[in-house]
C-alpha cells in the first residue's frame, strides 16, 4: 500500500472478490484535498461541541433509523465489497452499531458528566472537580476486514462527545467508504461533522501528517508504527488496534462439542479475517485427538461460497493476503505440522481458500508466530493448561482469548493469568459487542480501549479543576517561610501515619505566622 504523498485525480479500481469484476472506481483524496477537508471539519467542531449531548444524541438516533431503514441495501453493497455472506454482513457489521448507540444513549450523560473528586485534608476548604471536553477533529482510519463497523464504532463514540470526524476508510472496500458518507448524510449530520476521504496509505499518511486532534487508528502493526511516528512529530495522541494471534485453550473437562463448533466460528467466521479470529488452539493432551476429530467433522460441514450462495464463508477480500496464508502453510508443513484438512486454495474462481486445520503446531512455526489472517486452524498439543498459559502469554500479541472448562471458577482463573484485552469462557469473540465492556489490545495489539464509557473518554481530554472558597488571604504553605519548618514536619508526619486531625494543628500555626506577616 501506497504511503507517498497523494497525487491529484488518481482513483482506486474495486473488483469483486467474488467474481473478479470491476465494481467502480474511486477518486483518491490528495494531500491538498484531505487539508481542505480537515480544515472543514474543524470550522465545524465548536458549533457542534456547544449544541449539546442532547442534540448530538438526537443526531445519533437519526443514525440509527438510517441503519434500520436501509440494513438489507447495507448488507448486500457490504457483501459485494467485502465478499462475506449476507447473514456476516448483518450480524456482524450492522447489528453492533444500534447496539453502540442504545448503549450509549443510556450511559453517556452519566459517563461524560463533571464528577466531584475527593481532597485531602492539607487543602482544607477546597473542593475538587474533573471535567471532560472534547479533543477536536479525530481521524479515525479503518481496515477492510469489518470496513462498516469498526470505522462507525469509533466514530459514533467520538461524535457523541462532540467531536468532528474525517474517516479515511480502506482503499480495499470503498463500497462501505461511501455507505458510510451516505448514512451520515441522510441522517442530517451539520456540514462538516463528518467527512469521509478515500484512499489508500498516501491518503491515511495525509490524515495523520494533517491539523487533526488525534488519530484512531485499525490496522497492521507494521501501519501502526508509521502511523504513531508521524503522530509524534506534533505530537498527537494516537490509538492503536492492532493485530492479534488469539489463543483458545480447551482443558480436559470442557464440553468439547461445544468447543468445537466455537473454534470453527471463531477461526473461520469472515474467512479468519478477524483480529480476534482464533488463531492457536491449545488442547490439553488427554482430549488432543478427539478435540481434532470433532473440529474435522464441523469444518466439513462448512459451505464456500459468495453472498447469492446462502454460504458460511466468503473469498479472501484482499488477495494479496492469500499469499502470506499459502506461505504460512507451506512453513508450516515442512516444519513437521500435519495438514487435517484444506491447507489450498479452493478449486472455484475467486479468492477462496479451503478451511484448514493444522495438528502438530509448534511454537517455532511462522503459522504460530505471525497472525495468519486467514480460514487456518493450528492446534497445539499441551500437557496441561500451565503450559498452555505458559504458550499463550510467551507471544508478540495480546488482543482476546479463550478458555474452556466445566469449572467455571477454574475458567476465571485460567483467564485472569492470560496477558491480552479480554478473555472469553466457554465462549469466543462475541465479548466485543458487549457495548459496556472495553475493547483493546496489549503487547503488539495495540495501545488504547474504546467500548464501553473508555470509548467515549478516548476522545475527551480531562480537565482537573480544584475551587477554592476565595476568602482567606493566605495558604499555609505559601510565603514567608520562615518559622513554619517545624510545623510543615510535624503535619507532614501526621499525615504520613494517617493521623489526619493531627495535620490540623500545625496548619493553624502556619496560618498564624501569616497573619502575623499581614
Ligand atoms: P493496514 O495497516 O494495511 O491498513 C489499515 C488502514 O491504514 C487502511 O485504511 C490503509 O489505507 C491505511 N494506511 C496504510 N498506510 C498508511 C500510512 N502510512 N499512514 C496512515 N494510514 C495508512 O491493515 P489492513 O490490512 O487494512 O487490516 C488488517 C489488519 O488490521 C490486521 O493486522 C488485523 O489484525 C488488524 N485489525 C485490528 C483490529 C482491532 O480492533 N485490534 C480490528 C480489525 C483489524
Amino acid at each position: 500500500m501506497k504511503d507517498e504523498k497523494p497525487e491529484e485525480n488518481r482513483t482506486i479500481t474495486k473488483r469483486s472478490p467474488v467474481t473478479g469484476e470491476v465494481l467502480g472506481e474511486f477518486a483518491v483524496c490528495s494531500e491538498r484535498q484531505v487539508r481542505q477537508v480537515v480544515a472543514k471539519a474543524r470550522a465545524a467542531f465548536r458549533p457542534w461541541a456547544d449544541a449539546g449531548l442532547k442534540h448530538r444524541l438526537a443526531a445519533m438516533d437519526r443514525v440509527k433509523n438510517v441503519i434500520l431503514q436501509n440494513a438489507e441495501q447495507y448488507a448486500r453493497r457490504i457483501s459485494d465489497d467485502t465478499g462475506k455472506p449476507l447473514f456476516d454482513s448483518l450480524i456482524t457489521e450492522l447489528v453492533s452499531v444500534p447496539l453502540f448507540l442504545d448503549h450509549y444513549r443510556k450511559k453517556a450523560r452519566k459517563i461524560l458528566a463533571p464528577r466531584k473528586i475527593p481532597t485531602p485534608i492539607v487543602f482544607q476548604h477546597k473542593k475538587s472537580y474533573l471535567e471532560f471536553f472534547p479533543m477536536g477533529v479525530i481521524g479515525i482510519i479503518s481496515p477492510w476486514n469489518f470496513p462498516f463497523q469498526l470505522s462507525v464504532i469509533p466514530m459514533i463514540s467520538a461524535l457523541i462527545g462532540g467531536n468532528t470526524v474525517v474517516l479515511k476508510p480502506s482503499e480495499i472496500t470503498p463500497i462501505t467508504g461511501e455507505i458510510i458518507r451516505e448514512m451520515f448524510s441522510e441522517a442530517r449530520m451539520p456540514e462538516g461533522v463528518v467527512e469521509v476521504v478515500q484512499g489508500d496509505g498516501s491518503t491515511g499518511s495525509a490524515l495523520v501528517n494533517s491539523d487533526v486532534d488525534k488519530i484512531f487508528f485499525t490496522g497492521s502493526v507494521a501501519t501502526g508504527r508509521k502511523v504513531m511516528e508521524a503522530a509524534a512529530s506534533r505530537p498527537i495522541p494516537v490509538e492503536l488496534e492492532l493485530g492479534g494471534k488469539d489463543a483458545m485453550i480447551i482443558c480436559s473437562d470442557a464440553n468439547l462439542e461445544r468447543a468445537a463448533k466455537a473454534a470453527v466460528w471463531g477461526g473461520l467466521l469472515n474467512a479468519g479475517q478477524m483480529c480476534i479470529s482464533v488463531e492457536r488452539i491449545f488442547a490439553v493432551e488427554q482430549i488432543h485427538d478427539h478435540f481434532v476429530e470433532l473440529l474435522q467433522s464441523e469444518v466439513q460441514r462448512l459451505k464456500l461460497g459468495g453472498p447469492q450462495e446462502d454460504a458460511d464463508m466468503g473469498p479472501i477480500t484482499f488477495s494479496r493476503q492469500m499469499d502470506t496464508i499459502i506461505r504460512h502453510i507451506n512453513d508450516a508443513k515442512s516444519s513437521g505440522a500435519k495438514i487435517i484438512t484444506g491447507g489450498h486454495q479452493a478449486d472455484r474462481p475467486g479468492t477462496f481458500f479451503a478451511p484448514t486445520i493444522l495438528a502438530d503446531v509448534t511454537v517455532d512455526m511462522e503459522i504460530y508466530r505471525e497472525e495468519t489472517f486467514g480460514p487456518v486452524l493450528p492446534v497445539i498439543k499441551v500437557k496441561d493448561e500451565d503450559e498452555a498459559i505458559r504458550l499463550a502469554n510467551d507471544h508478540k500479541y495480546g488482543l482476546n482469548a479463550s478458555v474452556w472448562s466445566a469449572d467455571l471458577k477454574r475458567g476465571r482463573r485460567l483467564a485472569s493469568r492470560l496477558e491480552c484485552g479480554q478473555v472469553m469462557v466457554n465462549d469466543v469473540v462475541s465479548s466485543v459487542s458487549n457495548p459496556a465492556l472495553p475493547f483493546g489490545g496489549i503487547k503488539n495489539s495495540g495501545i488504547g480501549r474504546y467500548h464501553g464509557p473508555d470509548g467515549l473518554l478516548a476522545f475527551m481530554h480531562s480537565k482537573a479543576i480544584m475551587v477554592d472558597p476565595g476568602k482567606v488571604k493566605h495558604e499555609p504553605f505559601w510565603f514567608p517561610y520562615a518559622g513554619k519548618y517545624d510545623d510543615a514536619l510535624q503535619a507532614f508526619r501526621a499525615l504520613v501515619q494517617g493521623r489526619l486531625l493531627g495535620v490540623i494543628g500545625p496548619l493553624k500555626r502556619m496560618n498564624k505566622i501569616n497573619r502575623h506577616h499581614g
